[in-house]
């Protein structure tokens, strides 16, 4: 789904990188064969290639328009990065702001940027290399990071935080795509649950990292949930246990994403996850057997 309404807001898809990454096997930490076996025909094909059992995922932006403003919801991976940490997503050279112009926006034309969490996969086009330096891709807009996350990932905060399971694939992102927003002033950071413009509600949903935080839409009694990485793959919906090999606090990991499922459930709200392929987000059900990923 690449525009989808809700309500009166309207959500536009804006790809940056599609390909295969990892098996259910690698990516997920609390994995079982019995799980796995039980939630497979529900997602093989678009989500998942079946024969070779590789995840299939997406690197994506989301464009809300609502109330008069345009907000752009993660950033993915950026060009021009140096990755030593994840080769996959260094010096990419992607056409993201050519869709986002063919979608009907200009950089300039967005009023808020928000990250649902500080990972080298959703900060990257906060900034675009100028003659050598990194600066706002969105010069006109407020950033909105989870405060949390600024104060863990921040290098000079490495005695504090010494033991990131992240670390060395995350390396490097903050000091390009994160400090020159934060040295600018053009950041809001936020804890806690936050209305950040009209019917756009933040809360917390920590556990993949400290600060990972849901995104709430509604306009007209419909509801969209952005929920970041508090998933990576429909597979975690039958088996809200698993969590990604990424997830800095497995505890809290799972607590939030079982919330959060049944959030989607209670709420009739659609789940629109970072990194799903197939319809790019689905509905939650609660069944007799469990949560079940539904289509719109
Ligand atoms: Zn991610």
């Amino acid at each position: 789904m690449d525009r989808i309404n809700i309500g009166a807001a309207v959500v536009h898809r804006i790809e940056e990188w599609s390909g295969t990454f990892m098996t259910p096997q690698t990516l997920f930490v609390g994995y079982s064969e019995e799980g796995y076996a039980q939630a497979k025909p529900l997602v093989a094909g678009t989500y998942l290639e079946g024969d070779t059992d590789t995840i299939v995922a997406r690197l994506q932006s989301w464009v809300v328009e609502i109330e008069g403003s345009r907000i752009l919801i993660d950033t993915g991976a950026g060009n021009d990065k140096q990755r030593p940490g994840i080769p996959l997503f260094g010096n990419l050279q992607t056409p993201f702001l050519k869709r986002l112009s063919a979608a009907g926006f200009e950089p300039e034309d967005i009023d808020l940027v928000i990250c649902t969490h500080l990972h080298v996969d959703h900060v990257g086009w906060n900034t675009r290399l100028d003659a050598g330096s990194w600066v706002p891709t969105f010069p006109k807009a407020r950033y909105v990071f989870p405060k949390p996350d600024t104060e863990f990932w921040d290098p000079r905060n490495l005695a504090r935080y010494p033991d990131k399971i992240g670390e060395a694939v995350n390396a490097g992102f903050f000091d390009d795509s994160v400090r020159p927003i934060l040295d600018l002033g053009l950041a809001q950071l936020v804890d806690g649950s936050v209305e950040v413009a009209a019917g756009v509600r933040l809360d917390p949903a920590p556990g993949h990292t400290p600060g990972s935080q849901t995104i709430t839409v509604t306009s007209r009694g419909e509801s969209a949930l952005f929920v970041g990485d508090v998933l990576h793959h429909p597979l975690q919906i039958m088996n809200p246990a698993w969590n990604s090999i990424f997830c800095e606090d497995a505890a809290l990991a799972r607590e939030s994403r079982l919330s959060v499922l049944h959030r989607a459930v209670d709420e009739e709200a659609i789940l629109v996850p970072a990194h799903f392929a197939g319809e790019h987000m689905v509905r939650v059900v609660n069944t007799r057997g469990g949560l079940r990923p539904a289509p719109l």
